[in-house]
C-alpha cells in the first residue's frame, strides 16, 4: 500500500489515495466506462483524500443514479467517482489514469479485471477485451 498523489488536467482538482497497486484495478464495457476508458481502483473512503477543488468538480449520474462521475469543470477529465454498492458500501473509485509520479513502465505491470458491466455482471469479464 502506497499513498498516490493525483490530480485532472488542469492541475485544479488534486487528490491523494492509498493504493496496492500489484491488487486488482479495474476497466469495464458499460456505455458510461467504455466512452471515457476509466480504469479504476476501488478504495474505501478512509483511504481517499480530495486536497482541493471540491468546488471545480461537476458531478454526472445516470441510470440508477447511485453513482457520482465526478469531472473538473475546466479540463474535463474525471479524477474519481463516488459510488455505493450492497458489496463495498460507500467507494471511491480513483482514476489510474490520473495518478501522478507512476512511471508507464509501473502503470503496465499494474493487474487489471475486466468486468463485464453492461450487462450488469461484475463478477464476469466480457467476451472481447482488448478495445478496453
Ligand atoms: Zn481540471
Amino acid at each position: 500500500m502506497k499513498t498516490y498523489l493525483g490530480s485532472c488536467h488542469c492541475g485544479a482538482v488534486r487528490f491523494e489515495a492509498d493504493i496496492d497497486l500489484s491488487l486488482e484495478t479495474l476497466r469495464c464495457n458499460c456505455s458510461f466506462c467504455k466512452k471515457i476508458r476509466w480504469w479504476a481502483a476501488i478504495v474505501k473512503p478512509e483511504s481517499f483524500r480530495l486536497l482541493c477543488g471540491a468546488s471545480e468538480l461537476s458531478d454526472y449520474q445516470f441510470q440508477r443514479r447511485v453513482e457520482h462521475h465526478l469531472f473538473c469543470r475546466h479540463c474535463g477529465v474525471p479524477p474519481f467517482c463516488i459510488g455505493q454498492s450492497p458489496r463495498l458500501g460507500k467507494f471511491y473509485g480513483v482514476n489510474i489514469a490520473c495518478l501522478d509520479g507512476v512511471t508507464d513502465d509501473e502503470l503496465s505491470w499494474v493487474p487489471v479485471r475486466y468486468v463485464d458491466g453492461r450487462n450488469d455482471e461484475w463478477d464476469k469479464p466480457p467476451a472481447e477485451t482488448g478495445y478496453l
